[in-house]
């Protein structure tokens, strides 16, 4: 993509002192009770365990495979599905059940306890999709669970990207999905030749290419790692020369220490046994049931004989 502009301002990139490039390599982790099925999880990293408020991410597929994820709790987060081929159907405790396509989003906020069970359906079992979560802020981390479906979303129209906009706000077009903090989710796809996105430099970012290969400040960037690219930045350029699509992810930075053990996210161990001995109890007053699956529901892991501590940013 060439730019057609006569007389071409220069733009100067203003990139301040917290602007950096860390490449956050991917590790390969089986989810448990699903037969080969594996993830490529970047977030959370032992070197940073957030951005903004996003605390986990994991790529499943492409795969060819019949995904079977029961019923299991969530605790202190929001789940955010993105599916990027396949359809997944989703149910959970509050009375849900969707069917969810590319392009559209899932957002499950867990608060003080949810329960949701997540399959494949279609017919095509190829499945791609990510699945992030948001740390819910601790005024916020216990609010009643509910869930949203949004199959509209807003895009951004930047020089040489086009974005949809998924959660927050992007070049000032925001998703109407809920949020509890400051911050962007958005996939971008990139024209031949690159493009820029505007920014804002009180947030962190990262981006996740899901296809193609993009240059960030130097560094080549392809599908697995995740690119953090730290504060101070106003504007991304991203070179590709063939065009690529990715995934930019920003918020302000998350302010509290967070305990995150298996499906829950807390302050402390004891937010996380608690949630656990209620899930294990079971107790339907915490986390609700979803009649359909009979009962049939993902056990908790044993908790570790060492107190859970929280992770530092
Ligand atoms: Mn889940």
């Amino acid at each position: 993509m060439s730019n057609l502009d006569a007389t071409p301002a220069i733009t100067p990139c203003h990139a301040g002192p917290g602007a950096v490039t860390e490449l956050l390599a991917a590790r390969e982790v089986p989810l448990g009770g699903l037969r080969a099925m594996r993830v490529r999880r970047v977030l959370p990293q032992r070197a940073r365990s957030t951005v903004g408020a996003w605390c986990f991410l994991d790529e499943f597929g492409p795969q060819r495979l019949e995904m079977t994820v029961l019923p299991h709790p969530h605790t202190g987060l929001q789940t955010v599905t993105w599916p990027l081929a396949g359809e997944i159907r989703h149910r959970d405790t509050v009375g849900s059940d969707v069917v969810l396509r590319p392009g559209q989003l899932n957002l499950m906020t867990a608060g003080h306890g949810i329960a949701h069970s997540e399959f494949s359906v279609g017919a095509d079992p190829l499945l791609h999709a990510l699945q992030l979560w948001v740390a819910l802020p601790a005024a916020s981390a216990g609010v009643a669970p509910h869930f949203e479906q949004h199959l509209d979303l807003p895009r951004f129209t930047g020089v040489g990207a086009e974005a949809v906009v998924f959660m927050g706000e992007l070049g000032g077009v925001r998703s109407p999905a809920t949020t509890y903090t400051e911050l962007v989710g958005a996939e971008v796809a990139l024209a031949p030749g690159g493009g820029r996105l505007p920014l804002h430099p009180d947030f962190e970012h990262a981006v996740l290419v899901i296809d193609g290969t993009v240059r960030i400040d130097g560094v080549e960037l392809a599908a697995g790692p995740l690119l953090y690219l730290g504060l101070d930045r106003e504007h991304l350029e991203i070179d590709s020369a063939a065009g690529a699509r990715l995934v930019l992810l920003g918020g302000v930075p998350f302010p509290d220490d967070l305990v995150m053990w298996w499906n829950f996210v807390g302050r402390t161990h004891e937010d996380i046994a608690a949630a656990r001995e209620a899930w294990e109890s079971p107790d339907p007053a915490r986390f609700g049931v979803i009649a359909a699956h009979h009962g049939e529901r993902i056990p908790a892991p044993a908790l570790p004989t060492v107190r859970l501590t929280p992770r530092r940013r």
